[in-house]
């Protein structure tokens, strides 16, 4: 299938206005792969005027059809998985196994929409006081946007459109402007499952296109996943705007392993968790607690092996792990690991040393005694980049990752069910995982973090994702008999009774 990377605006393909293009690269060869528009505030206002345009009939559309319409687009996914994991792999770079898994988490989302009438059946109290029935609606926002990092060009922006779209709300898609082409194929896929024009809309571009999506008065929500940095940005300008927001932002994800867990699976485990899609996740293991120096000294041994013995290539190598997105992107790995050596840390397996002729490729690098004033414990790397810091307690576990500005995910490797439960207590972040190192919620519960990791009160996709896409309108109802005749005024509030 032919993939067009213009905008897609009310069920049209459309250049810029200005004309200007973002040159976009295959970063295992280096190529110019495509170009794309890069949109400025009359591009923006193009694609809110068809959202507009399509909200009065998509909102009207009964939950049922709108669901019926999502499971078309769901085949049709599935269909094209090879062509959609495909233009992943050539633009992110990760291996054709993790690209298709990540449509696989995508599905799932969507799946959870489909479920909309279910979800939007509101709460409704017959005889909430004498005579008088309460209940609520939930009712579309309105036009809501996203704006999505690289890292997942297909999850990250389904997170977003199958539930905003089940909801009854039309939908301006500002992807990634390093990997565009997975969103403009999935838009062309909603409109052979039959969304009507203007209902979903997609706008490329960068920092002036998410900056016109943020102050434009006509989108009522705004649903953002990138960077810390960037999250702050469009939750303060969007809010300002007053427009409903959720960011979610950059992590730092500890693994806690106390001694009496299995030494040789959770150095599996990690080594998956940490170099996996070369640590470009925001659930990536970017640092691993080893709580006694026994516990530090076996793990180094076995993540040295591990990290040693991945293969990093072109997707179409087999690979265990892809390129770096992009060259800048790999010099400040570069730079973090150069830094992390002059502080003082170990640097037990150094990727450096591989060489590759082109592509924007490292090869995993592995960190022992890493104290937390360092930058490479402080900055999120997003490279294969692992670091261990030594603690001496369980209790130092816990306090460390407090400690942390961030607050996505965290680990805890143990046999003992006693001290995982007061981890999954007490340990200050988002979402816990007990012996599994990447705990990403299935897509029926609530995906986000806490602290620097989240900008807002609501999480992606679940119960929380519904509730960001909808109004919530609560009506109190009453039908007496006679509603003229003598009355007496009551100035009071009145009393439930
Ligand atoms: P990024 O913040 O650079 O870009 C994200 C989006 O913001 C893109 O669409 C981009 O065009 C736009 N953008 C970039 N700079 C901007 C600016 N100055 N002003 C306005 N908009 C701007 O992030 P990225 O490099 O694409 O993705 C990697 C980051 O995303 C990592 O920090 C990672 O942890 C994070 N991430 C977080 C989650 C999560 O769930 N918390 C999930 C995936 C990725």
């Amino acid at each position: 299938m032919s993939v067009s990377r213009q905008n897609y605006i009310g069920g049209v393909g459309r250049d810029s206005v200005s004309g200007r293009v973002i040159k976009v690269f295959n970063p295992a060869t280096e190529d110019e792969s495509c170009r794309i528009p890069d949109s400025s505030r009359e591009d923006i206002d193009l694609a809110v005027k068809a959202a507009q345009s399509a909200l009065p009939g998509w909102s009207a559309t009964p939950p049922v059809s709108r669901s019926r319409v999502l499971m078309r687009f769901r085949e049709l996914l599935e269909k094209n998985r090879n062509e959609i994991s495909g233009l992943i792999s050539e633009e992110h770079g990760k291996t054709r196994e993790d690209a298709s898994a990540e449509l696989s988490r995508a599905i799932d989302v969507l799946e959870f929409a489909c479920g909309i009438p279910q979800l939007l059946k509101g709460e409704h109290s017959h005889h909430a006081s004498s005579s008088i029935d309460c209940w609520s609606m939930m009712l579309p926002v309105g036009v809501c946007a996203g704006i999505t990092p690289f890292n997942f060009p297909a999850m990250v922006p389904l997170w977003m459109v199958s539930i905003a779209l089940a909801c009854g709300n039309t939908f301006i898609l500002k992807p990634s402007e390093k990997d565009p082409s997975a969103p403009a194929l999935i838009s062309k896929l909603l409109q052979e499952a039959g969304l009507p024009d203007g209902v979903f809309n997609l706008v490329h571009g960068s920092a002036d296109s998410v900056n016109a999506i943020l102050d434009h008065p006509g989108i009522g929500a705004v649903s953002f996943v990138g960077s810390t940095p960037v999250a702050r940005h469009v939750y303060e300008r969007g809010s300002a705007a007053g427009k409903r927001v959720q960011a979610l932002g950059g992590a730092k994800n500890h693994a806690v392993v106390l001694p009496d867990a299995d030494m040789d699976m959770v150095a599996e485990q990690i080594a998956g968790a940490a170099y996996g899609s070369a640590g470009e996740r925001c659930m990536a293991i970017s640092v691993v607690v080893a709580v006694g120096d026994d516990v530090g000294d076996q793990l180094a041994d076995r993540l040295s092996e591990h990290a040693r013995s991945l293969k990093v290539g072109a997707f179409d190598t087999q690979p265990d792990l892809g390129p770096l997105i992009t060259m800048e992107h790999r010099e400040k790995v570069l730079g973090l690991v150069d830094s992390g050596v002059k502080e003082g840390a170990q640097l037990l397996v150094d990727g450096r040393e591989a060489f590759f002729d082109k592509g924007y490729f490292l090869a995993p690098c592995l960190f022992d005694a890493v104290e937390p004033d360092m930058a490479i414990y402080q900055q999120e790397i997003f490279g294969p980049v692992l670091c261990i810091v030594r603690v001496s307690s369980y209790q130092d576990a816990l306090d460390l990752i407090a400690a942390n500005p961030y607050g996505n995910g965290s680990a805890i490797f143990t046999g003992s069910g006693k001290l995982a439960q007061h981890f999954c207590e007490h340990a200050d972040t988002g979402m816990v995982g007990v012996n599994v190192p990447i705990p990403v919620p299935v897509a029926w519960h609530c995906f986000g973090g806490i602290k620097q990791s989240l900008f807002g009160p609501l999480h992606m996709h679940g119960p929380d994702g519904v509730r960001f896409f909808t109004r919530m309108r609560t009506v109190s109802a009453r039908w007496p008999e006679k509603l003229t005749g003598q009355r007496e005024a009551n100035l009071n509030i009145p009393e439930v009774k």
